[in-house]
């Protein structure tokens, strides 16, 4: 359990405060404006502008505070809900699958998901995500898609990252559609390519999702494409897992030069022909590792 102290002005212990609408308030202790219990962290503001997060989230809670203590309102700003959003997972990394997922959002999610710290995916610690993974997958609408490694290597002879990653997105869209019988106006994609360039690489597409809304870093504005962001983050994590237990190897996530020597210790223990199942075979380090 850990424990972090950080010094707030009062108007930002009034913003941390609504942060956090659906947390339990508890009994408030001597000297104290307010103390706050959360799933995973506890937080008392004092009056004398110290701020305690005590608990296996403490950090995290904490964390999105000092580096920014004058966005200390919501970075994911009141947007009109529902919404729905998408964002992928894995597609930086060397080992492991393309995860897509589409999530719909109303404004009872939202808070929720606020009582939750649910923010991009990126900002999350994996610990956290594997922690709450569940409970998004519970409770919110979502569709979400998973592309093996083995997949992916065939289809991308075929296509590149980014019509793959189009058509990935679509269809998750499509699928969330039919959950829900309709997709709410606000449609939002973490864009990765240009509208018109997206909508080019579906052209073959039996059916296309219209009207969405294309921004960048959408993950840290809207609440869907956050939450789509952690339930892809999740799914890859699980995944991953379960590829270091099957093939009983500690792959390395990302795709840097130390991924390079951990591709010649996998193919030097399952041999070159395991590496179609477990990696993006076209990703520069295949080479370097001198495969
Ligand atoms: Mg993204």
């Amino acid at each position: 359990m850990s424990t972090v102290s950080i010094t707030c002005t009062k108007k930002q212990i009034d913003d941390l405060l609504q942060r956090y609408p659906m947390a339990e308030r508890r009994r408030t202790p001597a000297y104290a404006h307010w103390q706050l219990k959360l799933s995973d962290c506890v937080i008392t503001a004092y009056e004398s502008g110290k701020v305690v997060f005590q608990g296996e989230g403490a950090n995290f809670h904490a964390s999105s505070y000092q580096n920014t203590p004058n966005q200390l309102t919501d970075k994911i700003a009141s947007i009109t809900y529902p919404q729905c959003g998408s964002d992928e997972v894995g597609t930086g990394d060397y080992f492991g699958p393309v995860c897509v997922c589409a999530a719909y959002v109303d404004e009872e999610h939202a808070n929720w998901l606020k009582t939750l710290g649910i923010q991009d995916s990126k900002a999350m610690k994996d610990d956290t995500i594997l922690t709450i993974g569940n409970q998004l997958i519970e409770r919110l609408p979502y569709s979400l898609l998973i592309l093996d490694n083995q997949t992916y290597n065939r289809i991308h002879d075929q296509y590149n990252m980014v019509a793959i990653k189009s058509k990935l997105h679509n269809q998750a869209f499509v699928h969330l559609k039919h959950k829900l019988n309709e997709l709410p106006k606000h449609i939002i994609i973490d864009q990765f390519v240009k509208k018109e360039s997206y909508y080019r690489y579906l052209k073959q597409e039996r059916e296309v999702i219209q009207g969405i809304h294309f921004e960048t870093k959408a993950e840290n504005k809207y609440m869907a494409v956050a939450a789509a962001s952690v339930i892809a983050r999740f799914a890859f994590l699980k995944a991953f897992a379960a590829m270091c237990e099957k093939y009983d190897f500690t792959f390395l996530k990302g795709a840097s030069t130390k991924v390079d020597q951990n591709i010649a210790d996998f193919v030097r223990m399952h041999g070159k022909e395991a590496l179609y199942q477990v990696a993006k075979l076209h990703f520069a380090n295949t080479k370097k590792a001198g495969i």
